[in-house]
């Protein structure tokens, strides 16, 4: 046993990108589930030699140095449509990867219903990375496993929520053969909810699910809608959801039941710690009236010259149109200040805990949120008039 244990962030705190237990050369660390499916490490103190490897590598406690050499922005739509359809926004993140040309790619694929963290190596692999999957990744060792790759010599791009791309930059350093990519971030919730939701989801249909997608890109009525998901299920049928038809869709766009963590988060800012950020073009319609997020429009942000002399390459793939960074950070609230939790999030937590279905429990809470919302809103009409 050894004095001086490591002082960790707490709940309100901690992240949960396990960078810590992936360098603990004591494997001291372990990282344990609370029952809402969020995961925080503890420290067994009879391993632990108190050599705060982990509180050096902690985004949440060393925030990296911003990169601040450039701060420029585009938004734009990848040329092949085909890659836009299975982007989440205008396929930013697979124009980067082609301008970099790396040799190892860093991103987050579905692994079942889980999303992880990996490594890939050939074009389908990257292929993989590409759609949002709004649920907190599994890490999966990536920092050390990446760290290697680099070290080896080999070109590589490291994509991920900022808190991982952090403290990836806490273990690698900066490395001319290193493109860190970072993505606006909101927060999520676990992995575990989203399970939940699915499992009840296959009893109402009497189905086995195969696989889940988030920001499906089907047109319904003509309209493509930013905030909607497609389920496949075994014997081969799917179907299309639009927010109003699935909980899940209403408790992550009404930031219900996210990581305590996402709403203190320190990265929530304009000033970056990659080379590069990815992020939706919100309104961008009202810049450039060909561009809309629901049919599909990335912005691409600039922070290094690393970064900015791939924009060459960028353009190769992406119809570019420039725009200024200060009208981005004020048309996108997560470049500004972290997300707002959902007030109701531990009443949530007290009704599925005691039984209630997923379904039903977003739906009292957002149903409940909608109508104060409403009654707000004619409260504060009301007093204008006086
Ligand atoms: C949890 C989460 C919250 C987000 N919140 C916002 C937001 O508030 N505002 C905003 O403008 N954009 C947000 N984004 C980014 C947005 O959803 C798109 O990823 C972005 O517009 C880039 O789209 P794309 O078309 O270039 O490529 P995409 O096809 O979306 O590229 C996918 C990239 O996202 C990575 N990725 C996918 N899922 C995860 C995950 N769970 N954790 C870490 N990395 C992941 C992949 O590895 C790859 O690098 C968020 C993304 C995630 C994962
Ligand atoms: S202080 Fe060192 S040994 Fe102890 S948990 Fe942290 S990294 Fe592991
Ligand atoms: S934020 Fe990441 S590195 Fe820091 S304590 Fe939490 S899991 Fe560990
Ligand atoms: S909101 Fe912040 S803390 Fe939460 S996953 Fe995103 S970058 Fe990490």
């Amino acid at each position: 046993m050894s004095s001086g244990l490591p002082n960790l962030p707490d709940r309100q705190h901690c992240s949960g990108c396990r960078a810590c237990r992936d360098v603990c050369p004591k494997s001291a660390i372990v990282m344990k589930a609370d029952r809402h499916g969020f995961f925080y490490p503890e420290v067994d103190e009879n391993l632990c030699i108190a050599c705060k490897k982990c509180e050096k590598t902690c985004p949440m406690l060393n925030q990296p140095a911003a990169c601040r050499q450039v701060r420029e922005a585009r938004v734009g739509v990848h040329k092949d449509a085909d890659v836009t359809a299975r982007s989440s926004s205008g396929g930013a993140f697979s124009a980067v990867v082609r301008a970099w040309q790396p040799d190892a790619v860093c991103g987050v694929r579905w692994d079942g219903f889980r999303a992880v963290n990996d490594i890939a190596y050939c074009e389908e692999d990257i292929r993989a990375f590409s759609k949002s999957k709004y649920i907190l990744s599994d890490t999966e060792q990536i920092y050390q496993r990446a760290a290697e790759e680099v070290r080896a010599g080999k070109r590589v791009l490291f994509s991920g929520t900022p808190c991982q791309v952090a403290a990836f930059r806490n273990i690698a350093g900066e490395q001319d053969n290193l493109l860190l990519v970072d993505l606006v971030c909101h927060g999520a919730p676990s992995q575990k909810l989203l399970e939940m939701h699915l499992r009840e989801l296959a009893g109402r249909k009497g189905k086995t699910i195969k696989s889940w997608s988030f920001r499906d890109k089907t047109p319904v009525n003509g309209k493509v809608s930013s905030r909607s998901a497609r389920v496949d299920f075994e014997d081969g049928s799917w179907q299309h959801f639009e927010i109003k038809d699935d909980a899940y869709l209403q408790l992550y766009y009404a930031r219900l039941a996210y990581r305590e963590a996402c709403g203190n988060c320190i990265y929530a800012r304009p000033e970056r710690i990659s080379d590069i950020t990815v992020c939706d073009a919100h309104h961008i319609g009202e810049l450039y009236p060909d561009l809309s997020m629901e049919k599909g429009a990335s912005t691409i942000l600039f922070h290094t010259e690393k970064g900015k002399e791939l924009l060459a390459g960028i353009r190769d793939c992406m119809e570019l149109k420039e725009v200024d960074y200060d009208w981005i950070v004020d048309h996108n609230q997560q470049l500004a200040m972290p997300t707002k939790i959902h007030p109701r999030t531990e009443e949530f937590y007290r009704m599925i805990d005691a039984g209630e279905s997923f379904e039903k429990a977003v739906g009292v809470i957002t149903h409940r949120s909608l109508l104060s919302r409403a009654a707000g809103k004619i409260k504060r009409t009301l007093k204008g008039k006086h």
